[in-house]
């Protein structure tokens, strides 16, 4: 019988070993949605910024990054980003990834309204390739993982600050938030300059006084100093603001 082509497989292909290179943020505009294009159903988010954290690599993502997604007809989602890294010693690396999320409909449908769940509840990876100049972070001086395997990781719960009447902490966790001041040249509010924060949370209960409804969901608003600085720094670092 002919050898299989698996036999006499070279140790380093028989296992794939991966350690995490950063964990990244971003801070995506509301999706931009071209909708049932001929083949496609296509939306677009559009990247603010962000950043990356990592023992090897740390830094910003730079404004101007998108996301092209496509619908498909099995429920599944791709996507094509396009992004660009600046490390904290000003190096730039281009990174760009295709993915695919694909999960049952009630999963997808808490996935799409911003809920944090279980990334073993749906399977999301994403496949991402980087290419740089920088002789610090390019080949041969830096082992750069020129492609890499991604996934999301689920973003700690941000606890709302409101506090009823009586003293009681509400027991919401934060969906969505919004911060309100001068909008600077790059589009976007600095965070010194912050006049207020639009939050919603998750809390069905009446936040009494500031309670406005959205779907079916509360929403409140709060000024820099009524916020616990805990909560405003996760606020900026969970990249919710939109
Ligand atoms: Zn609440």
């Amino acid at each position: 019988m002919a050898a299989r082509l698996r036999d006499d497989l070279p140790d380093p292909l028989t296992q794939s070993r991966t350690r995490p290179l950063f964990v990244m943020r971003l801070d995506v505009q509301p999706l931009q949605i071209v909708g049932a294009a001929p083949g496609v159903y296509r939306r677009i988010g559009v990247v603010r910024g962000g950043s990356f954290d990592g023992e090897r690599l740390s830094g910003e993502v730079l404004e101007g990054s998108s996301d092209w997604q496509a619908l498909r007809s099995d429920g599944s989602t791709t996507l094509d980003v396009r992004l660009v890294l600046k490390t904290t010693d000003s190096a730039l690396i281009g990174m760009t990834y295709r993915g695919i999320r694909h999960g049952p409909p009630d999963v997808t449908a808490r996935l799409e309204k911003g809920e944090v769940v279980d990334p073993a509840m749906y399977y999301f990876r994403m496949a991402p390739f980087l290419e740089t100049a920088s002789a610090e972070y390019g080949e041969p001086r830096w082992p750069a993982p020129r492609s890499a395997m991604m996934t999301d990781v689920p973003r700690p719960p941000i606890p709302c600050p409101f506090v009823y009447a009586d003293g009681r902490q509400c027991t919401g966790v934060i969906r969505r938030a919004r911060a309100y001041g001068p909008i600077g040249r790059d589009g976007a509010v600095a965070r010194s300059k912050v006049r207020k924060y639009r939050l919603w949370c998750s809390e069905k209960d009446d936040h009494a006084g500031v309670v406005a409804s959205f779907e079916a969901k509360q929403r409140m608003e709060f000024y820099p100093d009524q916020l616990e600085p805990g909560v405003e720094d996760q606020l900026w670092s969970g990249g919710l603001l939109i």
